[in-house]
């Protein structure tokens, strides 16, 4: 690793591949004989031009998006997505099914409130989010305007093991945390929306993917024009100044995606990335996983010891092995390592091999 790198098991903003950053710094000054810097162009000039279009093109390659899907490039979070997507579609009956799994799908919900009328589909909050609700569960209204997940839980370490089967109602997944970690069919959703810093680009671009039908539903004549779906779509991102420098590093990240090979790859990759983490936990007695097996996630890995001195002090030696950002959220408490695309394989060995080795000083 170059520069004294740490291992950062942050939740985000977090790692980007070390490949990406060095062609950023690279190009810093003078993109590709433009004589400037990406952060200095025009966001209406030909050559920035050539980037949005690229970002979104081999965005659509990597999670083969189809044609009858808008990629928009936003600002203001996920947690903006929290309302838009119910300004734009809780629009035809009103009301929509929210499935609370964790600590963004229930803020997800609350924001929709303020728009129509929620229905809580399922929700484990009773058990502390151990788990994803499964689909006998879920109490679907056919009526619905939309049914609306968080796919993966980046607090708890949890993740969806099913794509929920709504019939003719939209499904709406929020995926901040786990988009591109592996092939997801694009079909099953009507939207899909993350947050960029997770897994693909620095803070301050938003990704949604929505089918084309439903950049019908907004109302236009009181929808704020920069949480209009439609016109964003139609303006291809460009109503304003889109975030020009987190669509150029996207894109940059996109090509590192397809030339890792790909999704499939990154699946494999991130699978025994996770399995080097959960086998430890698996034989351990003194640290333990928060969450239920078949719902455990590849990208935040969540476990805890029953004692919180003892959480703080693995926390405070692992930093000092150059490991960090291994606190877990103050709502769960112990550790979670967030092991996104970029965090490398070695990174993730030698905090297995500290895990063990801790537990071996700590009888
Ligand atoms: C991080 C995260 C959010 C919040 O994202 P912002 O971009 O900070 O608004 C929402 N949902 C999930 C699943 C997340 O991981």
């Amino acid at each position: 690793m170059a520069f004294n790198r740490i291992f950062n098991f942050s939740a985000g903003p977090s790692m980007l591949p070390e490949e990406v950053l060095q062609i950023a710094q690279k190009e810093m000054l003078n993109y590709n004989g433009s004589g400037m810097g990406v952060m200095e162009m025009s966001h209406r000039s030909k050559v920035y031009d050539e980037i949005i279009v690229a970002a979104q093109a081999q965005m659509r390659k990597v999670m083969n998006i189809p044609d009858n899907y808008k990629v928009l490039f936003l600002q203001g979070g996920a947690t903006l997505q929290f309302a838009m997507v119910p300004m734009n579609l809780m629009t035809v009956n009103g009301k929509a099914d929210y499935v609370v799994s964790g600590s963004f799908s229930k803020k997800a919900a609350e924001e929709a409130a303020k728009y129509g009328n929620v229905q809580i589909a399922a929700s484990t909050k009773s058990e502390n989010f151990t788990r994803v609700p499964q689909q006998n569960e879920l109490k679907l209204d056919p009526e619905a305007d939309y049914v609306h997940i968080c796919y993966n839980n980046t607090i708890y370490g949890s993740v969806f093991n099913y794509i929920p089967e709504t019939g003719n109602v939209p499904l709406v997944a929020d995926m901040s945390s786990c988009i591109m970690s592996e092939p997801i069919d694009v079909t099953k959703f009507g939207v899909i929306y993350a947050g960029a810093q997770k897994n693909v680009a620095p803070a301050g671009l938003t990704i949604v993917i929505i089918r084309e039908d439903l950049l019908e539903r907004t109302p236009k004549e009181y929808t704020p024009v920069m949480m209009n779906y439609k016109t964003l779509a139609e303006k291809n991102s460009m109503y304003n100044t889109p975030p020009c420098y987190s669509i150029y590093i996207c894109k940059l990240v996109m090509d590192w995606l397809l030339n890792m090979g790909g999704l499939e790859v990154m699946q494999k990759r991130n699978t025994e990335k996770a399995a080097l983490l959960y086998d430890v936990l698996d034989n351990s007695k003194l640290f333990k996983p928060t969450v239920e097996k078949q719902n455990r996630s590849i990208m935040n890995v969540t476990f805890r010891t029953d004692d919180d001195e003892l959480n703080a002090k693995f926390i405070k030696e692992a930093t000092a092995r150059g490991m960090s950002n291994l606190k877990g959220h103050r709502a769960v408490g112990g550790m979670r390592a967030s092991i996104y695309n970029a965090v490398p394989t070695e990174g993730v060995r030698a905090l297995a091999e500290f895990m063990k080795e801790f537990e071996a000083n700590n009888k």
